[in-house]
């Protein structure tokens, strides 16, 4: 197919999650409506390209920078939750179960895709570690491979942060790594669940 409204389907065809067929319905849809939704569309997205910005401490998106959660000085400081994006990290506000501090990696890493440490904020995560500011770091990455991976990376990176602190000031060792428990999901059957997932919440076990 090829016409006027190409341009169009192929940059919504770009947006994660969509393929051709769904961005030619979605095309159709803005422009087709009587409802003015296609200006509506552009307003929000030229309002979003004009105030949004990456907050340079944490990496969120918010309108103001440092974004509010960082700036939220009723929030926990010394507690770090490190998340691949900054969708995850809208994931975990949702819950209302974490109150600290953020850092958001850009990604995580793929051998498969090509994304390296350098392609992450890997350096400011060490720096904002460095500086002595949290007691706990929490690795809030996806349970997939690269997500794994990419814990123990950043796991042994700290560690040797740590081990040369201890080694200039025999200070505390004063930084816990923890992450997500994984295992049976909420509201989730034994039987249904595959072998893998029952073997890991067995490993992760806790006391009731
Ligand atoms: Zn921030």
């Amino acid at each position: 197919m090829s016409g006027p409204l190409d341009p169009l389907i192929k940059a919504i065809a770009r947006l994660p999650g969509l393929g051709p067929r769904s961005a030619r319905r979605i095309a159709i849809h803005l422009l087709t409506k009587p409802e003015p939704s296609l200006t509506a569309l552009i307003d929000a997205l030229q309002n979003a390209k004009e105030q949004i910005i990456n907050c340079s401490t944490c990496g969120n998106l918010d309108t103001l920078d440092p974004c509010r959660i960082c700036q939220d000085d009723t929030r926990v400081q010394n507690k770090l939750c490190v998340v691949a994006n900054v969708s995850d990290l809208w994931a975990v506000e949702r819950t209302r179960a974490f109150k600290g501090q953020y850092h958001i990696l850009g990604g995580v890493l793929s051998a498969l895709d090509g994304i390296g440490p350098d392609d992450l904020t890997l350096g400011l995560l060490l720096e904002r570690v460095q500086s002595g500011a949290y007691t706990e770091v929490i690795l809030a990455l996806n349970a997939t491979v690269d997500g794994q991976s990419t814990a123990h990376y950043i796991s042994d990176k700290i560690m040797d942060l740590v081990a040369l602190a201890g080694d200039q000031d025999s200070g505390e060792d004063a930084i816990t790594i923890t992450r997500l428990a994984h295992g049976v999901p909420v509201g989730g059957e034994l039987d249904y669940l595959d072998d893998g997932t029952i073997t890991t919440a067995l490993k992760s076990r806790s006391s009731v």
